[in-house]
């Protein structure tokens, strides 16, 4: 009989488990009855790649009804045989976290608080503000007279959880309206 890297690390893991916990004289029944409550028991394993930078690490993720329940690096993946950095582990919770933002937040100048508003009012603000500031501060040539077309006075700082396909879209629509400054946690 064949195992995948993958197999054999949850039969030794759980031999391990079951070995140390019966020399400790713990029922070993009851270990296994903990096991298959497990959030991933019974849950579809589907094989992705982590979206955060360029190693494109390998990850298993669980999903249960429908619903990502787990994350976790593919031990069979030869890139990253099963290990994750920070980012990658911390995966799942981008999806599943309570504190996660699913609105804008918007605080006022000179106020110390957060008031939710909606997508149009953050879009429109955004788009406002943007417009102006670079109407006001467009560069169309340098000190030699040379067409330079750029924003100066604009910098973009990326989410260490921007995908690397939402970092390409978001850089191609800074360079579009001319910034030159800007930086990403993700530079791989
Ligand atoms: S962010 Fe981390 S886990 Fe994700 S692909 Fe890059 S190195 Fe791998």
């Amino acid at each position: 009989m064949r195992f995948s890297r993958r197999q054999f690390l949850k039969l030794a893991g759980a031999g391990a488990m079951c070995l140390t916990l019966g020399s400790f004289g713990v029922n070993v029944d009851e270990a296994f009855a903990y096991s298959k409550k497990l959030k991933i028991e019974g849950a579809k394993e589907v094989v992705s790649i982590c979206p955060f930078c360029s190693v494109c690490c390998q990850i298993i993720a669980y999903v249960q009804d429908g619903k990502l329940v787990a994350t976790e690096g593919d031990p069979d993946f030869p890139v990253n045989e099963g290990a994750l950095c920070a980012k990658g582990a911390a995966l799942t919770s981008m999806y599943t976290d309570d504190h996660r933002l699913t609105k804008p937040l918007y605080r006022a100048p000179y106020s110390d608080k957060w008031e939710e508003k909606s997508w149009d009012w953050t879009l429109d603000q955004i788009a406002r503000r943007v417009k102006d500031a670079r109407d006001k501060n467009f560069i169309l040539k340098n000190d030699k007279g040379q067409t330079v077309n750029r924003l100066e006075n604009f910098f973009m700082m990326g989410t260490s959880h921007a995908s690397n396909e939402e970092c390409a879209v978001i850089h191609q629509a800074m360079r579009g309206l001319g910034v030159v400054h800007m930086d990403h946690q993700a530079r791989v």
